[in-house]
């Protein structure tokens, strides 16, 4: 069995680095085993969370949803795009026009294969990403938004990832065509498997055996499951 982890609110809460009290038991855990991370940012983020000790463990880092892939460290693959320019006109028209009052800074975020794009901004603080985060709740700007970008541009994919931000990518270049790149079976943990969630479209290729999916509400649950694995 190959499993597979997200990263952001599967291993580590969102953004934040791991705990160290399951950093160690999560690097015990994956001794003789497969495994494999993916996360919708980049690499020097996700070493920024887990660090080196762990991505020079596993099999392999997918980053950007899979475009690009990291094993020990080292580069094996990256698929590129160019987001076309009505995109991001489309995407400056809603950060005009959304009535969430604050701008912190850092809203479209080129990323290798993908687009991230946040109304309040990557730049903000800890507490405004909270903010913004109950605002969406009640609001549902960023599904509101996904419907209007995905209506606009037949072409592109929209997921809802973390707590502030979309993710934008051309059609199938989300999280699932990691599945391409793994050798059998596979399990994967996530915790935004549900529809329009980032995990969803590698979720819903796995649904049936020999692959699994497993739902995880935060890293802690993930850890208890481990436990009893
Ligand atoms: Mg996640």
């Amino acid at each position: 069995m190959n499993y597979v982890f997200d990263i952001d609110g599967t291993l580590t809460p969102a953004r934040q680095p791991i705990d160290p009290l399951f950093k160690k038991f999560f690097l015990d855990w994956i001794k003789n085993r497969n495994v494999y991370l993916i996360s919708g940012s980049d690499y020097p983020k996700s070493k920024e969370q887990v660090g080196d000790e762990i991505l020079h463990a596993v099999n392999g880092c997918f980053n950007t949803a899979g475009n690009v892939m990291y094993v020990k460290g080292k580069l094996m693959y990256r698929q590129d795009w160019e987001a076309p320019q009505e995109l991001i006109d489309l995407l400056q028209s809603f950060l005009n026009e959304s009535s969430y009052p604050i701008r912190a800074g850092n809203h479209i975020e080129k990323r290798i294969g993908m687009i991230n794009f946040s109304i309040v901004g990557r730049a903000c603080t800890l507490e405004q990403r909270k903010a913004y985060n109950l605002y969406d709740q009640e609001h549902h700007e960023r599904a509101h938004l996904r419907q209007i970008i995905m209506e606009q541009f037949p072409e592109i994919e929209v997921s809802i990832g973390g707590q502030i931000s979309i993710d934008i990518y051309p059609v199938g270049k989300n999280k699932s065509q990691i599945i391409s790149k793994i050798n059998g079976p596979i399990h994967f943990f996530g915790d935004k498997t549900m529809e329009g969630g980032n995990d969803y479209d590698l979720a819903k290729e796995l649904l049936r055996p020999p692959h699994k999916v497993t739902q995880v509400n935060n890293w802690e649950e993930t850890m208890r499951i481990l436990q009893e694995l």
